[in-house]
Formats: structure tokens, sequence, C-alpha cells
């Protein structure tokens, strides 16, 4: 008879459940089946991103949102004096602005310019 990998009891063949690639009797594996997954990290920190009404900023993302927010639209080398970052890490946190619809790059009078997503 097959024994159980997680309580070692004896399985009759009719209740012999398999999963994850172990042998289980029909006790462990319901109990597996209705113990929700505690360990996911990332799906419970985008849920919560995704509940949330206050998006979470890094202070250079904020910075950059707030100088944009002070005096925007702006030219990126004014950005990139007025904060002293470079052009690899406001492009890196722009990006995060974007996607968080909270920014934008617009054209003016053929100069791009880095504005709020809303105006
Ligand atoms: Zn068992």
């Amino acid at each position: 008879m097959m024994k159980c990998e997680k309580c070692a009891s004896e399985i009759p063949p009719d209740e012999v459940h398999e999963h994850g690639g172990r042998t289980l009797c029909e006790d462990c594996y319901l109990e597996i089946m209705v113990t929700p997954k505690t360990c996911d990290p990332w799906a419970v920190h985008s849920a919560k991103n995704t509940v949330s009404k206050e998006p979470v900023l890094t202070d250079e993302q904020q910075k950059i949102f707030d100088l944009i927010k002070a005096e925007g639209p702006l030219p990126l080398d004014r950005i990139l004096t007025q904060l002293g970052i470079s052009e690899e890490a406001f492009r890196r946190n722009f990006a995060t602005l974007r996607h968080m619809e909270l920014a934008k790059a617009c054209k003016m009078e053929g100069d791009v310019r880095f504005t709020l997503f809303d105006e």
C-alpha cells in the first residue's frame, strides 16, 4: 500500500492524491488545497499598489514630480541641472512616473518637455 509523504499514513488506493510530485492521502491533499498560499510577496505587493490611491514614489521620483509640478513643462537639461541627477537616473525614474500616469513627455516648439500627466 502507498504511504502519504506528509503524514506517513497508509493510503487506500482510491484515496491516493498526487500533488507537486508528492503522494498524499486524502486528508493531507485537502488540507493543502484549502490552505491559501502565503508566500507570494509580489502578488501582495502589486495588489496593494492597485488599491492604493496614493502612489508611493521614491525620493528621486518625488523630486522630479515636484519640480515639473512647480515649474513644468521643463526640458531635460533643466531638470538634470536643477535636481543634480544623471540623464540615466532621470529616464529610469521618469519611466515609473509615466507608468503611474503622473507625468508625461510632450513637444513644445519642437523641444521635448516633461510635464504632469493631466496637463
Ligand atoms: Zn497524509
